[in-house]
């Protein structure tokens, strides 16, 4: 029973921190302030009832559109909510998994408590920097540097009994070792990036990634360590290929490929997914990988 209203709790934080997070995506591109003036339609101006403000459910009622102008509000909201709801969900509801919670020794019942927090403010992260390139081809540096900076002291925090808080946890017991192999792993990742970058240049004469794409690989980096960084890759890398070949092969983008050529793929959004799966998922497929090839 606690487990299900802790979920459904979970859940509504979810709904109102990504409701929250959508005043920051709409205002952010233009500079504006994410407080003041209150929440208001982008399209005719007025200001918004109280209860067009509820997540999810005020979209649904209005079917996307403002009540007064019929402006079309867009998809990125309820996806945004829904999204950062069902995340935070899944989240807690796995974390309360009471049979193997009570069976937890109460230092390690602490540290699992923290990591779950860790992991929740990591997606918010992750789901606001995958809706902003997503939308705006744009990885802001008041995202990626503090959730860099927070991600590392976050996997550096020493703790009474031993070990970090890292979400993924592959050894590194003592301290100061747990900081080099985090600066290290950062570094790498954004490096992997930057040479990508500097070699795509080189062939192709243009820029294909951005910079920002560097500071969210170092960012994966310093939440998941490298091996947690570099899967995310290859999972972001895969889906967006999928997604490019299936674009490319709708007949209306077939018509002008060559202008779908110089298009250039949100490779942030899909690292931003490849990091999702990550946080939830990582440590069982690492394992299993290298179980799998034998180390
Ligand atoms: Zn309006």
């Amino acid at each position: 029973m606690i487990r299900i209203l802790a979920t459904a709790f979970a859940a509504l934080a979810g709904l109102a921190f990504g409701s929250f997070l959508n005043v920051c995506l709409s205002r952010w591109p233009g500079d504006e302030s994410i407080i003041r003036p209150r929440s208001h339609c982008r399209s005719c101006g007025r200001t918004l009832a109280w209860w067009e403000n509820v997540p999810l459910l005020s979209w649904l009622a209005l079917r996307g559109r403002c009540r007064t102008c019929k402006a079309w509000i867009g998809w990125r909201y309820p996806l945004v909510e829904m999204a950062l709801g069902g995340l935070w969900a899944f989240i807690a509801w796995r974390f309360l998994d009471w049979p193997t919670l009570s069976a937890l020794p109460e230092p390690a019942l602490l540290r699992e408590s923290a990591r779950t927090i860790g992991q929740a403010a990591f997606c918010w992260f992750l789901v606001a920097l995958a809706a902003l390139d997503a939308e705006y081809l744009w990885l802001p540096d008041r995202l990626t540097w503090p959730g860099m900076a927070i991600g590392f002291i976050y996997s550096i925090i020493p703790l009474p009994f031993g070990g970090t808080l890292a979400i993924f946890s592959f050894g590194h017991n003592v301290h100061l070792q747990a900081a080099i192999a985090s600066l290290m792993s950062i570094l790498a990742a954004a490096g992997l990036i930057l040479l990508i970058r500097w070699i795509y240049k080189l062939i192709r004469k243009r820029e294909g990634i951005g910079l920002g794409d560097a500071k969210l690989m170092a960012m994966l980096a310093a939440w998941l360590g490298l091996e947690g960084a570099l899967l995310s890759f290859f999972l972001g890398v895969a889906l967006g290929s999928v997604v490019a070949l299936i674009v490319l092969a709708l007949p209306a983008t077939r018509a002008d490929s060559e202008e779908w050529a110089l298009q250039r793929l949100p490779l942030g959004a899909f690292l931003g997914i490849g990091g999702i799966v990550s946080v939830l998922w990582g440590q069982p497929i690492i394992a299993a990988y290298l179980r799998w090839s034998g180390f």
